[in-house]
């Protein structure tokens, strides 16, 4: 069995933000290899793991890309200016520790006009933060940060109570975790289907790494995987009702708010999770998109679904999953591929 832990850590130290995930995927690839019958990346830097099968295609992206932040403008007095890739809480940034790709450690703070104190965190913009890296002058901070260099959480990973454990970046490294994870389970399994495990690229900044492998692997049917919310912490986020909870099981998405899933494939994984006695939660996920979407949404359609992890605190630099739910996902995953089309 893999050590989910460790491998998670491994890919955090390497990990980039959308647009950037060249080192993420070539570590995939590698771990990916021993389980497949051929791997490969295309031009965007999806990464495919091939696992040949006479029978219909089926596909199971995982998207490999991060949030982060890019660097617009260095000031007079050294500090930087960042957008934000990906989605991100304003008020939440602040005090965070971001690492650049020069390796360098900084500290997002809030201008002196936000006043986050007196006007409260909820009115903090992205424009009003910047990071401070120590520089002592503007040329010193252009050296260790140009415009156009990126940026990441600075955090560790790290075991919480139980199973859980405490970490950047589960969303979705875990989920690609989870296709190994499946690979794995397969490795000495002959399978009817024909099947294609996709580090997708671009997921965070709209989805735009899986449409293009879709169109490319064109499947009968395609499965994503990725985080989801629980509706068990205290103040449920916007007061919403999400019935998920954390260490419960994989869940299988019905809808979210990019696509709603095909019946057809909502009963294959249910039938898949039932026959091999994995636990299951079902998943409405009012607000958030997935791969899933871009999968369904290409060629003259595909039949689309989606396995998600519980996850607390999504796109924060301390997200929380519980492993034993990291590897119900891959089993469900295998499960699900072992049902012939
Ligand atoms: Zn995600």
């Amino acid at each position: 069995m893999l050590n989910i832990l460790e491998l998670h850590k491994q890919l955090v130290e390497v990990a980039l933000p959308s647009g950037f995930e060249k080192p993420q995927g070539k570590l995939l690839a590698q771990l990916a290899k021993p389980y497949v019958d051929e791997v490969f990346s295309d031009a965007l830097g999806n990464v495919y793991c091939h696992k040949k099968g006479p029978g219909k295609r089926m596909m199971f992206p995982a998207h490999m890309d991060v949030i982060g932040m890019m660097i617009t403008f260095v000031d007079d007095k050294g500090f930087l200016r960042f957008e934000p890739i990906g989605g991100h809480s304003p008020a939440g940034l602040i005090g965070v520790t971001v690492r650049l790709e020069s390796g360098v450690r900084g500290t997002i703070r809030a201008d002196a006009a936000a006043d986050v104190f007196k006007h409260g965190f909820g009115d903090v913009d992205v424009h009003d933060l910047y990071i401070d890296i120590g520089a002592e002058s503007k040329e010193e901070a252009e050296e260790l940060a140009p415009i156009g260099s990126v940026c990441m959480f600075d955090a560790p990973t790290t075991m919480g109570a139980g199973s859980t454990m405490i970490a950047p970046y589960t969303d979705d490294l875990c989920g690609c975790i989870a296709l190994l994870i499946a690979m794995e389970e397969l490795k000495d399994t002959q399978v009817e289907n024909d099947l294609w495990f996709v580090f997708t690229v671009q997921e965070e900044v709209g989805l735009r790494g899986a449409k293009p492998a879709a169109w490319d692997v064109q499947p009968h049917m395609g499965i994503a995987v990725d985080v989801t919310r629980t509706g068990d912490t205290s103040g449920e986020i916007d007061g919403q009702r999400m019935q998920v909870r954390l260490g419960k099981g994989p869940t299988v998405k019905i809808k979210d708010s990019s696509v709603q899933c095909n019946p057809q494939v909502i009963e294959h994984l249910r039938k898949a999770a039932k026959e091999n006695k994995i636990p299951y939660q079902d998943e409405i996920l009012l607000a958030g998109g997935t791969d899933t979407a871009a999968v369904q949404k290409t060629r003259a359609g595909i039949l689309s679904g989606c396995v998600s992890i519980p996850c607390r605190n999504i796109h924060a630099p301390a997200e929380i999953v519980d492993l034993k739910d990291v590897e119900n996902v891959g089993k469900l995953l295998a499960a699900a591929a072992k049902i012939a089309l």
